[in-house]
């Protein structure tokens, strides 16, 4: 049975009442079911309501869902007005993982491939996991590079923390042309990339690409998920607009107990 990791990535979506609500009907779901150590659950709210997240997932002794945070500043204390530090989210009981690299903030927010390592890092670094997107962008794929791209951006974190930074580090696969697109990556395609990381990182160390969970993200929703799910390289999936809806994103939650192995 391979290991299965499930985050909605809320983005810049929902309020406190949704959380409330998403959270109750979530809680209730998987407390119904045989749940099982092979699955793990998390949301990644906006960063303002991760406290208020916690808050309910407390009072409802949850200990199924877990959050993640969706970025994090690259500093960890001082004058840089806005952002929010992984120590301030280290505080947050129930976080465990942090996004890095989710191409929305490397296309709007200019973030180079430099930066997201020196982030990945100070996740890891304060002894929580690390989520790295990785994908090309649709002319990449076009012109035969997304193997290319997607092999540059996984490096530019080995040559700063070192292939070891991948245990305990979770890659999720996320092709731009994909994203919010409507329109999955195939399942061939899907097992194609995701090999080919995999095989990227053997070449390193083999027990950490055999334990690397690499999440697929791309317009998954609940028709596609078990057949996206089922691809043998694919570890989980991260998804963004289908897990705005609790019914569909329990949906999907529901496929990983469909799979064939
Ligand atoms: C994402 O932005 O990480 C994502 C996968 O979004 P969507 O599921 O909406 O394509």
């Amino acid at each position: 049975m391979k290991k299965l990791l499930i985050i909605g990535n809320w983005k810049l979506n929902n309020n406190k009442k949704i959380i409330l609500d998403f959270c109750k009907k979530l809680n209730s779901y998987l407390s119904t079911i045989n749940y099982d150590h092979h699955l793990k659950i998390s949301i990644a709210p906006p960063i303002l309501h991760l406290e208020t997240f916690n808050l309910i997932l407390q009072q409802l002794h949850n200990n199924h869902i877990s959050l993640t945070a969706q970025n994090i500043d690259v500093n960890i204390l001082g004058s840089f007005t806005g952002e929010t530090s992984i120590s301030m989210l280290q505080e947050i009981e129930n976080i465990k993982y942090v996004i890095v690299g989710h191409s929305e903030r490397r296309i709007h927010h200019n973030e180079t491939k430099e930066l997201i390592a020196k982030k990945f890092k100070l996740v890891k670094s304060f002894k929580l996991i690390p989520i790295l997107c990785i994908g090309e962008t649709k002319e990449e794929k076009n012109a035969n590079k997304a193997q290319k791209i997607c092999k540059e951006q996984i490096d530019t974190i080995i040559q700063l923390v070192g292939y070891q930074a991948f245990d305990k580090a979770i890659i999720a696969y996320e092709p731009i042309w994909a994203i919010g697109s409507n329109q999955s990556a195939s399942t061939n395609y899907i097992q194609y990339m995701h090999q080919f990381i995999r095989h990227y990182i053997s070449r390193y160390d083999i027990n950490i690409s055999k334990k690397l969970i690499i999440q697929y993200g791309g317009s998954v929703n609940k028709k596609n998920a078990l057949e996206i799910l089922s691809v043998k390289d694919v570890n989980g999936v991260l998804i963004g607009n289908s897990s705005l809806d609790c019914d569909q994103f329990i949906d999907i939650i529901k496929c990983t107990k469909l799979i064939k192995y």
